[in-house]
């Protein structure tokens, strides 16, 4: 891995340096060729005199996005060649050997303006998108944030475990994605909404502290910022209270902030908390945006909102839940779950965590006694033979030693998005799907062959 990072070249001057990457741009002047070369790390102007000629001639044939490999010397610009808008303005590279790794297509647009042009075409082109600056910054700062919460729950000792992603639906309350079992004609998988049910196994099989970067899948109908697929990052812990869990997650959101983003302010620490029935008479929404001022772009207003109802009417006038259906009660109303009276004013040990008025994350403490679960079951009407069908799996495995556990899961992509100010989390994606889940760079869903829709058991 021989070659030099362009961002660091600024503290290399009168060395000879081996860059490689893409030529953004070509200027020709008489006896002068500069071109700008871009890396991942940055962007530097190198510069071919009209002397040396062949390696002259050679300059004269780079178009933009050919790859390149440079030899050169690294030399101070003069005061008046600085450029105060490039993080090596005060650089330029005096080229003696080039190497064209490969030619390229005159780009469907110039990466410096992939900003301006339409987003399907920026997702068609993700490759190209993706060498502008703004794309690279969204894709490195997720990465940072993800390691940053990968080291520091692995100090309070989590464990990262993947979960299945072909696996049994889960009534949370999202459409599924089905998967036919070719093995098992009749039968079939579905993607997960969320690894809530295996977290929670998790608990019961002694883990105490998981946490998971994980894909959900969820076939929503066009709507918004949404995606079919993204990511959680989930947690589940054992022996653990509401507050636990809020005091963990805080301390993590805000170190976060402070490390990566160290320009922004947070409004309130501690977070405050508002309960569900506050937000909505004071906000109308149970994610208020509390910012003091909406313009600044710095400001992040972090909330909790607590407190929610643990049911809601349905359409047909009986009962779902709010959240989700493991989710239990606080412990004053535990009796009132258990004798199923007082339905409207049980209050779930549910939280969710908001930022600039957009839900981030929400979790909840457990129903780890299986008579619990079987209330909350029973309460939204499901007969025992679907309980058994659905939850059975679940209930079996409470009575073998259940600890108390509770968690929560975070949606990345929003909060990088929030933190990285885009308009869309797609933008902090790097192959996201349009708003009606097709994937226009792979060209997907696709047309399957007759053979394969035939072996995988289905009938169109
Ligand atoms: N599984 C929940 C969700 O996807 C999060 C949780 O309760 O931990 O919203």
């Amino acid at each position: 891995m021989n070659r030099d990072w362009i961002i660091d070249t600024p503290n290399k001057v009168g060395q000879t340096v081996e860059i490689k990457g893409w030529v953004q741009s070509r200027r020709d002047h008489g006896k002068l060729i500069f071109i700008d070369v871009r890396d991942r790390s940055g962007i530097i102007q190198a510069v071919f005199w009209g002397g040396n000629s062949d390696l002259f001639e050679q300059a004269t044939s780079l178009r933009s996005e050919f790859v390149v490999s440079l030899k050169g010397k690294i030399q101070s610009r003069g005061e008046k060649q600085i450029n105060s808008d490039l993080p090596t303005g005060t650089v330029e590279l005096a080229v003696e050997e080039l190497e064209i790794l490969n030619e390229s297509e005159t780009p469907v647009f110039e990466i410096e303006k992939a900003s301006e042009i339409n987003e399907e075409m920026r997702m068609q082109y993700r490759y190209l998108d993706m060498r502008s600056e703004r794309m690279r910054n969204n894709i490195e700062k997720r990465h940072q944030i993800a390691k940053l919460i990968r080291d520091e729950l692995d100090e309070q000792k989590f464990w990262e475990i993947e979960t299945p992603y072909l696996t049994k639906g889960t009534p949370e309350g999202a459409r599924e994605f089905i998967v036919p079992a070719r093995l098992q004609p009749g039968k079939f998988f579905v993607l997960p909404q969320s690894p809530q049910q295996f977290k929670q196994l998790l608990m019961v099989g002694g883990v105490e502290r998981y946490f998971q970067l994980a894909r959900c899948f969820r076939d929503e109908d066009t709507r918004g910022d949404r995606q079919a697929e993204f990511t959680q990052v989930d947690m589940e812990m054992s022996f653990v209270e509401q507050e636990d869990i809020l005091q963990l997650n805080e301390a993590l959101l805000i170190k976060i902030v402070k490390t990566l983003y160290p320009e922004k302010r947070i409004q309130q620490v501690p977070f405050p908390r508002i309960s569900y029935a506050d937000a909505m008479e004071k906000y109308g929404k149970d994610s208020p945006d509390i910012r003091e001022d909406k313009n600044d772009k710095n400001l992040l207003a972090f909330c909790w909102i607590v407190d929610f109802p643990m049911f809601e009417k349905t359409d047909n006038g009986g009962w779902t839940f709010t959240h989700n259906p493991f989710s239990t009660v606080i412990p004053e109303h535990r009796q009132w779950l258990s004798e199923k009276k007082n339905i409207d004013q049980i209050t779930a040990a549910q939280y969710d965590i908001v930022l600039n008025g957009y839900e981030i994350g929400g979790g909840s403490i457990r129903n780890h006694r299986p008579a619990d679960l079987r209330s909350v079951l029973e309460i939204m009407g499901h007969s025992s033979e679907k309980i058994n069908s659905d939850f059975g799996h679940m209930l079996r495995a409470f009575k073998f030693g259940a600890p108390p556990h509770g968690g929560i899961a975070w949606g990345l992509e929003r909060l990088v998005m929030l933190l990285q100010n885009e308009p869309s989390i797609r933008d902090v994606m790097a192959f996201p799907k349009t708003g009606d889940s097709r994937d226009i760079l792979m060209e997907a869903p696709s047309v399957l062959s007759d053979k394969a829709i035939k072996d995988a058991g289905i009938k169109l």
